[in-house]
C-alpha cells in the first residue's frame, strides 16, 4: 500500500562490493570529495574515502583511487584533508515552520531570567498597536535565574495594556497576562476543560497565568492569525538556514497545515529551502486534504506530505504527559490525556482508510498503551501491509509496550537530547522511571527502528547534542539518568540518519552514503568515534551538503 521503493535498485545496491557505482543517466561525476574519513551507514560498505556526485546523487563511493579514477576533465575535486564525513542528519520530529515563524513574529524568551524576559516583552509592547497581542516563545520555566515560574503578575508588570501570551518551548503550556484572560472571558471561576488545566494559586484560588494543553484553546480562539505568507516564507528561510548549519538535511515537521505547505513551497521556489521536509499534517486539516486527493507520500524529495498527526497526551518538558504512576512529589497528579481511546480510534481510522500514515503524540505509558490499542485494532479491522505507524516521542515504556511496538513494526521518535538538555526536569520523573524513558537501548535491542528527534523548539536541534545525550545519558551538570539506555556512537549515528529515512518510507533514496542515493552529507571538524563522549557536543559542523550542493560552509 505504501511501498515506494524500486526493487531493482534495491537488488542492485544489495549486490555491490567494496567499490560501488550507480548507473545514473549521465555517468559523468560533477564533483568528487576525496581524502575523507567516511562513515557510510551502508552495511554493504561501511567505510570509504571518497564519493563521486552527479545530478544531486552519489554516483560512486569507495577508496580515493577507485573514485578518482571515474573523474573526467570536467569533474571538480575537493580534498577533505582527512575530515570525517557522515550522511546528513534527519530530525524526524521537530517544528521548523512554526519555530521559523516564531523567529519572525514573536519575542524570543529563551533568556536567562524573568527580568530579562520582562524587558524584552516591554520593548515589544511599546511598538505594538493598542489591542494587539504581544507574543513570546521558547520560554522554559526551569531555566530562569529566579528559580520560579513566570506569573501573571510578572506579565502584567511588563505588558499591562496589551493581551500577552508566552509559549513554553515544549509547546503544550503557555503563560498569559490579565488582559489576555479578560479578553477571553476567563477568570478563577472558569472550570478546567477536558484535557486541559488552568493553574491556580493554592491559597487564593486565583489564576497564576499558566494554562496547560487543551486550556490554551480557550485563549487561542481570541488570537487572530496575523502572520502573512511572506512572514511564513521568511520563517522557513531562517530556520532551514540554522538547521543546515547544524548538519541537518532532512526534517519531519510534526504539525503542519496548508499555510505551512505553502510556506515550504514558497521558500523552495525562492531557493531558500535548505532541508528536505516530510510534512506531518494536523488532524484538523485531514478532511480537506482527503477531499483534495492528497495522502502520505505525495510530493518530491524536497517537500512531501507526511503522516496525519494526532495527539494522545501532554508533554514531558512541561510535565503534562499521562503516566501510570504519579509525578514525583505530587501524589495525585498523573498528567493529561487529550483524547479518549474511541476519539483516537475514529480519527486514526479515517486517516488509515484514506491511505495515510499515522503519527500519534504519545509520551506517557498510559498514552502509549492507548495508542497501541488503536493501532492494533486498525490492523485487525483493515490491515495495511506496511503502515509504519509512528509513536511520536514514545517516552515512557515497559517490556510489554516494547513487545507490542515490535509486533506492529511501529516507529518511536524519542526525544534525543532531553537527558542532556532538560536534566533539571528529570527529578519530576525520578531515577527509577528514567530507566524506561527515551529508551533507545530497549528499542534497538528489540529490533525496532527509532529515530532522532529534537521536537524543536522543545529542545535544541543540534545533532551533536543528541549523540552525546544518547551515548552518555548524562545531563549538563554531570548527573546520569537511566544509564541502562545508553547506546553506542555508531548506533546513535544510524538512528539519526538511516532510521529517520525509514520513518518516512525514504530509506532507499537517502539516509546513507550509498551509490544512487541523494547526496546529503555533513563534514565534521572531528571524528565522533574517536571523541570523548562527554565532548561530542563540541564537535564543529564544518560543511553540510544537500543534493550535491553545499547548504552550509563554515
Ligand atoms: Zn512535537
Amino acid at each position: 500500500m505504501f511501498a515506494r521503493m524500486n526493487p531493482t535498485r534495491r537488488e542492485f545496491l544489495g549486490s555491490v562490493a567494496a567499490f560501488s557505482m550507480f548507473p545514473l543517466e549521465i555517468e559523468k561525476p560533477e564533483l568528487i570529495l576525496h581524502n575523507a574519513n567516511i562513515f557510510t551507514i551502508d552495511d554493504a560498505q561501511r567505510r570509504a574515502q571518497a564519493v563521486a556526485i552527479a545530478n544531486g546523487r552519489f554516483l560512486a563511493v569507495g577508496s580515493n583511487e577507485d573514485v578518482l579514477h571515474v573523474a573526467t576533465s570536467a569533474t571538480k575535486k575537493f580534498d577533505l584533508a582527512g575530515k570525517t564525513l557522515l550522511p546528513g542528519f534527519n530530525d524526524a520530529h521537530c517544528h521548523p515552520a512554526s519555530s521559523g515563524l516564531d523567529m519572525v513574529v514573536t519575542v524570543d524568551c529563551d533568556l536567562p531570567s524573568i527580568a530579562a524576559i520582562q524587558g524584552a516583552l516591554r520593548e515589544r509592547a511599546a511598538k505594538t498597536p493598542a489591542g494587539q497581542w504581544v507574543y513570546g516563545s521558547k520560554y522554559d520555566d526551569t531555566k530562569g535565574a529566579e528559580g520560579r515560574m513566570l506569573t501573571r503578575a510578572d506579565l502584567d508588570a511588563a505588558v499591562p495594556d496589551h493581551p500577552a501570551a508566552v509559549q513554553h518551548r515544549g509547546g503544550h503550556t503557555a503563560f498569559y497576562n490579565s488582559a489576555a484572560f479578560r479578553l477571553a472571558g476567563i477568570d478563577e471561576k472558569t472550570p478546567d476543560p477536558t484535557g486541559g488545566k488552568f493553574d491556580r494559586d493554592p491559597a487564593t484560588g486565583k489564576l497564576t497565568g499558566r494554562a496547560a494543553d487543551a486550556a490554551n484553546a480557550l485563549l487561542e480562539k481570541h488570537q487572530p492569525d496575523n502572520a502573512t505568507r511572506e512572514n511564513r516564507r521568511e520563517g522557513v528561510k531562517r530556520i532551514s538556514k540554522a538547521m543546515a548549519r547544524a548538519g541537518i538535511t532532512s526534517v519531519g515537521d510534526a504539525g503542519d497545515g496548508p499555510e505551512d505547505l505553502l510556506a515550504y513551497q514558497d521558500a523552495r521556489e525562492a531557493g531558500e529551502l535548505l532541508f528536505r521536509v516530510y510534512c506531518l499534517i494536523r488532524y484538523q486539516h485531514l478532511d480537506r486534504m482527503i477531499a483534495a486527493g492528497l495522502r502520505t507520500g505525495l510530493g518530491d524529495d524536497f517537500v512531501r506530505i507526511g503522516a496525519c498527526k494526532l495527539f494522545a497526551d501532554g508533554s514531558i518538558s512541561e510535565r503534562t504527559a499521562r503516566l501510570s504512576k504519579p509525578y514525583e512529589g505530587t501524589p495525585n497528579y498523573f498528567g493529561l490525556l487529550v483524547a479518549t481511546e474511541e476519539e483516537q480510534y475514529e480519527r486514526s481510522r479515517k486517516a488509515h482508510l484514506a491511505g495515510w500514515q499515522i503519527g500519534t503524540h504519545a509520551n506517557g505509558d498510559v498514552a502509549i498503551d492507548q495508542t497501541l490499542r488503536v493501532y492494533e485494532r486498525l490492523q485487525r479491522d483493515s490491515p495495511h501491509n506496511d503502515p509504519r505507524f509512528r509513536l511520536e516521542h514514545c517516552t515512557q515504556i515497559n517490556d510489554s509496550l516494547v513487545a507490542r511496538i515490535r509486533a506492529l513494526g511501529a516507529i518511536p521518535t524519542p526525544f534525543s537530547s532531553y537527558v542532556y538538555f532538560h536534566g533539571e526536569k528529570m527529578h519530576f520523573y525520578g531515577a527509577e522511571r528514567l530507566k524506561n524513558m527515551f529508551a533507545m537501548r530497549s528499542f534497538l535491542d528489540a529490533g525496532i527502528r527509532p529515530t532522532q528527534a529534537s521536537d524543536y523548539t522543545a529542545s535544541p536541534f543540534e545533532p551533536m547534542m543528541a549523540l552525546q545525550s544518547q551515548v552518555t545519558r548524562t545531563d549538563t551538570k554531570g548527573n546520569v539518568w537511566g544509564a541502562n539506555q545508553r547506546i553506542s556512537i555508531e548506533e546513535a549515528i544510524r538512528v539519526g540518519t538511516l532510521n529517520g529515512a525509514y520513518a518516512t518510507y525514504e530509506e532507499n533514496s537517502k539516509g546513507s552514503i550509498s551509490p544512487g542515493k541523494l547526496a546529503d552529507l555533513v563534514v565534521l571538524g572531528r571524528d565522533p568515534l574517536r571523541e570523548n563522549p562527554s565532548t561530542l557536543v563540541t564537535i564543529p559542523v564544518e560543511r553540510t551538503m544537500l543534493g550535491g550542493r553545499w547548504s552550509f560552509e563554515s
